[in-house]
């Protein structure tokens, strides 16, 4: 037939609003859609520091993909993206081939570790479902190994490298997790050390300094040992050196220090710049009039010339305006520019904490933990409508 297929690879943030934009914009027969990804479930990695800490379950923070979409009007198709064929407009999984005729590319962000020696074969990292279940068992494990062995205190040693708001929003769950555990092992708390280690002079980098000040204030009382304008140069199974040479023993690290786009977009030809592609005002990737990348794997950048940081907000409103595009460009009509409307950042500090910027307004304390919770229920909204509020919303 001559329906233009739509392929899109990745059901995250971005992905999922092309998905769900498509199913709606798109008539009867213009189009077949196809929709990409490793596993059945879609993940909400705004909430994954709470299950890699173990202050929630990780089945709270992941969604059947069956439940989102209608699989009348959208093909799912379970399997792992190996390789994007542009030049004969063909996409191989691990278990098949897709042809397309538009591309949407959404397959989201890989841990950077700078090329620092042992951070990828040693340190774990917050990234998925599969990832943060790695991350508390690990956790629990240490305490539990500790009471077999009470001369390794190192035992009970966790490090967080990075402390962006990925680093600090786990710290803050950890923090809160610590206590439990200590009750739940019989271990004197005071042997528990959770360091926070950032590279940069400050933590959140570019942030509020009032709001940054608040957070470590915070984290601080919960138990939290910032090392500030410390790198992390080198990591071990037995640990982590930083800045000039000094060793901090541990079993646990966390690396947090940032993230690059998908090896797999380099791997195709395209031109990046970390993994991630600088897309035109359409968000199409150089030279590829079909071809659409969204979130963690698209690079734009703002008026003052500066990237916007790879964020949810931003992915989903790339997935909104790609599915415009798209269907723009089937109808043969003109494309709308892409510009991004900043909400605002809110982070949460664990339990009954926060700290953020909304509407140009600055929160702390509970309604800042308030407001977080908000944007996870409008987002629930969103993808799933009241169901999956009520299903999901109560955990969050
Ligand atoms: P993702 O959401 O990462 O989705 C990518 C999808 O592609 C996944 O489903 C993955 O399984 C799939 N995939 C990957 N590779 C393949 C492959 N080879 N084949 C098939 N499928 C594949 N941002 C905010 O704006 N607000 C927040 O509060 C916030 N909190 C965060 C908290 C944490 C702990 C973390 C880690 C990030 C947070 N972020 C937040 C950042 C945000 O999660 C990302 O920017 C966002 O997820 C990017 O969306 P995406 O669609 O590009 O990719
Ligand atoms: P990031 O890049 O924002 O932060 C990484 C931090 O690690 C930086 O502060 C950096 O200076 C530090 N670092 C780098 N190398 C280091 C080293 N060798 N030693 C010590 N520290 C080092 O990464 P992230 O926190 O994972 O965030 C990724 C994206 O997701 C960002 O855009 C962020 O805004 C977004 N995010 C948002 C929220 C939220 O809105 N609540 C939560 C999590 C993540």
């Amino acid at each position: 037939s001559n329906i233009p297929k739509i392929v899109i690879l990745g059901a995250g943030y971005g992905g999922i609003l092309t998905a769900l934009k498509l199913q709606k914009q798109l008539n009867y027969n213009e189009a077949d859609v196809t929709l990409v990804n490793k596993h059945d479930y879609h993940y909400i990695t705004t909430h994954l520091h709470m299950p890699a800490a173990g202050t929630d379950n990780p089945e709270n923070a992941r969604v059947n993909i069956s439940k989102l979409i209608d699989e009348f009007k959208i093909d799912f198709v379970k399997s792992t993206v190996v390789q994007i064929r542009t030049q004969d407009k063909k996409v191989i999984l691990e278990d098949g081939t897709l042809s397309y005729d538009y591309l949407v590319i959404g397959m989201g962000g890989e841990p950077e570790t700078f090329g620092i020696p042992g951070l990828a074969e040693h340190a774990m990292s917050i990234r998925s479902i599969n990832s943060v279940r790695l991350i508390r068992e690990h956790i629990e494990y240490q305490f539990a190994r500790y009471k077999r062995e009470p001369h390794r205190t190192d035992y009970l040693t966790f490090i967080v490298g990075g402390a962006g708001f990925t680093g600090i929003e786990f710290v803050g769950e950890l923090a809160d997790r610590i206590p439990q555990l200590c009750r739940e092992f019989d271990v004197d708390r005071s042997l528990v050390k959770l360091y926070n280690i950032e590279a940069a002079p400050s933590a959140l980098p570019g942030f509020d300094p009032e709001l940054v000040e608040y957070g470590m204030d915070v984290l601080t009382k919960k138990g939290v040992i910032f090392r500030i304008g410390t790198a992390i140069k080198e990591c071990s199974p037995d640990g982590v050196i930083v800045g000039d040479g000094e060793e901090i023993r541990s079993k646990t690290v966390i690396w947090t220090g940032g993230i690059r786009g998908n090896r797999l977009i380099e791997e195709a030809g395209f031109e990046t710049m970390r993994g991630r592609v600088k897309v035109d005002e359409f968000l199409r990737a150089p030279g590829h009039e079909n071809i659409y990348i969204i979130g963690d794997n698209s690079l734009m950048f703002n008026e003052e010339g500066r990237p916007y940081p790879p964020t949810a907000q931003i992915a989903m409103q790339q997935g909104v305006a790609s599915a415009h595009n798209l269907v723009a460009a089937i109808r043969n009509q003109p494309l709308k520019t892409f510009a991004f409307s900043n909400k605002g950042t809110v982070a949460s500090l664990g339990k009954g904490e926060g700290i953020g910027v909304a509407m140009g307004k600055k929160y702390q304390g509970r309604k800042a933990a308030w407001l977080k919770k908000l944007i996870d229920l409008r987002y629930l909204f969103i993808i799933g409508g009241i169901p999956l509020v009520l299903r999901k919303g109560k955990f969050l």
